[in-house]
């Protein structure tokens, strides 16, 4: 295909999209930049540039203490019911505190106390790293022997069901697992493996990190035991935004909260010394929540909200069929091998490209063409389609961008870099 022929059908295809005018919600300080990170950071809002004024001026500037009686302690809640809507939950089964990792610890500690005498939980070596710590850590503070079992992938992109059904087992206390997994994008199905859980009598904790925002979820469908999510992904809640956690209405009453705190206690104003938890979902509070990144999510839930997850899991298909097109036609003849499933209904938003000289591509792409997508060992070059905010366009040029670093061999610098300095930065 010529760039013309590209940039035409990529008009095209931007022409017809019914969420095209949602871009022009976000900031874009450099128009070059084709931004191919939104599933590890998603953009700002103009919405949050105003919100953030108004939060440290006038809410925290001019309110001052009484902001928490305006608007600050129903916060988590009011927060998390805006994501209930968004994984097919009810208001008062989902809140925000804490990180991903800090909910996910208590959480699956709860699960393993409510499954005592059983000593098993089950991931996979696909989970995000954090994931696994955490789960290893619950099960050694414990104490009563529970042992961490990672299901390992074959090829490095999927686990099959049927693997997991096989390990969970009678013993089993809890199953946990990423939606959609960090590398490959590889989506697993949330019913058929609660299910696989739930016959074996364990319970299911879901990390939603990666899918929600972009894929439909419905825990209730699913029936759902326990998941918690980040909100700084898909859902451009800013960096470092607090997490989500999701706990079955008829759970709730049964788990207790290991990092018990006054945010969780039933009326915390008592200042009573004794521990009474808190009905419903605020039982999994503990410390005062980050109010100002807390409010900060706000402008980026309502405009998922606004889009509609059924529409921006259509434009997300689009989008990566689009660039698996021009991964066959322009990118696998340079050496870009496909490092994601290749049916899009195994996959997330995001798709993976390895290449014998992944790092260095990543690195030239960032430095000199104005590309930003990131890498994860050992060598994917990880993208996002962040469906909110990316046209065809972007695709299009994104495509052209890493043909463009390898034809001409702009690589080859940074190769010698990265294996000679610290020039390798943290973050890529
Ligand atoms: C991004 C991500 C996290 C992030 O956890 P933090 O505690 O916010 O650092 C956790 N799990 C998965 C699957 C993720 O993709």
């Amino acid at each position: 295909m010529t760039g013309d022929e590209l940039v035409a059908e990529a008009g095209g295809l931007d022409a017809g999209d019914p969420l095209a005018s949602f871009r022009n919600e976000f900031v874009a300080a450099e128009p070059n930049l084709v931004y191919a990170d939104g599933n590890s950071l998603g953009r700002l809002p103009k919405a949050a540039v105003e919100l953030a004024h108004d939060l440290v001026t006038r809410q925290w500037g001019e309110r001052l203490i009484r902001g928490w009686n305006d608007d600050w302690l129903d916060l988590p809640e009011r927060m998390g019911a805006k994501i209930a809507g968004l994984i097919g939950a009810d208001p008062d089964e989902v809140i925000i505190a804490d990180s991903t990792t800090v909910n996910l610890f208590k959480l699956s500690v709860a699960a393993l106390q409510a499954r005592p005498g059983r000593t098993g939980i089950v991931s996979d070596d696909l989970n995000f790293p954090s994931d696994l710590h955490s789960l290893a850590q619950s099960a050694q503070l414990l104490g009563q022997g529970h042992e961490l079992d990672v299901v390992e992938s074959q090829d490095g992109i999927s686990v099959a069901a049927a693997s997991i059904a096989e390990v969970v087992s009678a013993e089993t206390a809890l199953v946990c697992l990423s939606h959609v997994v960090f590398k490959s994008g590889f989506r697993h199905d949330l019913r058929e493996l609660t299910e696989v859980a739930h016959r074996r009598g364990a319970l299911m904790l879901w990390d939603l990190s990666h899918s929600v925002g972009s894929v439909p979820i419905d825990l209730h469908a699913a029936d759902v035991d326990l998941a918690v999510g980040c909100t700084y992904k898909y859902l451009n809640g800013g960096p470092g935004a607090p997490a989500f956690l999701y706990v079955r209405r008829d759970l709730q009453e049964q788990l207790s909260n290991p990092l018990a705190g006054w945010m969780g206690r039933a009326s915390m104003f008592d200042f009573d010394l004794s521990y009474e938890p808190a009905a419903g979902m605020r039982r999994f509070l503990t410390g005062t929540p980050a109010v100002l990144s807390l409010a900060m999510m706000e402008p980026g839930l309502d405009l998922v909200a606004a889009a509609g997850i059924d529409r921006l899991r259509q434009k997300s298909i689009a989008l990566c069929e689009f660039f698996v097109r021009l991964w066959r036609s322009e990118l696998e003849p340079l050496g870009y091998r496909l490092q994601s499933p290749l049916d899009p209904g195994q996959r997330g938003s995001h798709l993976s490209l390895g290449h014998d000289d992944g790092l260095a591509i990543d690195l030239a792409l960032i430095e000199e063409l104005a590309v930003i997508p990131d890498f994860r060992a050992p060598d994917n070059i990880r993208l996002g389609f962040a469906p909110l905010y990316t046209s065809f366009a972007d695709v299009a040029e994104l495509a052209s961008r890493l043909s463009q670093v390898v034809v001409e061999g702009r690589q080859a610098k940074y190769r010698v870099s990265y294996r000679r300095s610290t020039s390798r930065p943290t973050v890529t």
